[in-house]
């Protein structure tokens, strides 16, 4: 090659080379969440937490009563969710509509699922699928990890995930965050960030609080992650642009008679 083509290649390849870095850069920046357009807005939409959809246990307590909704209950719940023309949303589309202004379909509501117990696949999971319906669920990564009996396996969240839902984190072993250190608080968000992301082939962008508890370390740490929205167990049902990791949710209980699911829809 002739010295001056060959000095001319080298001069090309240093002026490429700094501009394909700049590239990297910001093709990951949307990896931090989608952009806002600088509007603040203010969306009302219910978010429903479950947590059990199953028959109570021999050895249930008030805790495990209050926590669980029973699934002729959880049935009837949907069925007016579909004949009043409720239309469940993931909190993706939650975020859009919050940050650019993207519409939601009349009457939305997000339906979320904690813990990842095995009754989220083997009840909550096909009835959904009957109504049509998408769903949330927070997954203690750590007891798939674990194959803890009772909870979901990585081959049942792999197999929502494929299926629609939107499988997202819950930390990897349920620990309150607050009062936490730097390093436990990646360990515990980051990792189950990652799991998801490794066993669905999916990245996750939503997280939840184990038990509500978070602290200022907490929602610094949340920043500096791929979390795009966080709930809280905070009762409320309006969403601005800027409570980024502080969604209020609606509690469902044992005792959220469908009449009671009505007045929440309706009220909250
Ligand atoms: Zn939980």
């Amino acid at each position: 090659m002739h010295p001056i083509v060959c000095l001319i290649l080298l001069i090309c390849a240093l002026v490429v080379a700094p501009a394909a870095a700049q590239d990297a850069v910001q093709t990951a920046a949307p990896e931090t969440g989608p952009n806002w357009d600088g509007t603040l807005r203010r969306i009302h939409a219910p978010i429903l937490m479950y947590h059990y959809v199953s028959p109570l246990p021999p050895d249930w307590d008030a805790v495990r009563k209050d926590l669980t909704v029973l699934p002729d209950l959880f049935r009837a719940h949907m069925e007016y969710l579909f004949y009043e023309g409720y239309t469940p949303i993931s909190l993706y589309d939650l975020n859009d509509a919050l940050l650019d202004g993207r519409p939601l379909p009349a009457k939305p509501v997000v339906l979320t699922f904690d813990d990842g117990y095995e009754d989220h696949y083997a009840t909550v999971f096909p009835m959904l699928r009957q109504f049509n319906f998408t769903a949330t669920f927070f997954v203690i990564t750590g007891a798939a990890d674990a194959n803890r009996p009772g909870y979901l396996t990585w081959d049942q969240i792999r197999e929502m995930s494929d299926a629609g839902m939107d499988m997202e984190a819950h930390t990897k072993n349920h620990v309150e965050l607050d009062g936490l250190t730097y390093d436990e608080l990646v360990y515990e968000m980051l990792g189950s960030l990652e799991s998801l992301a490794h066993y669905t082939g999916h990245a996750s962008h939503m997280f939840s609080f184990p038990v509500g508890r978070y602290d200022d370390l907490t929602l610094q740490v949340a920043a500096q992650m791929p979390i795009w929205r966080a709930v809280t167990t905070e009762n409320g049902a309006l969403h601005t642009t800027d409570n980024r990791f502080e969604l209020s949710r609606t509690r469902i209980s044992f005792d959220t008679s469908v009449d009671a699911l009505a007045a929440i829809l309706r009220d909250n």
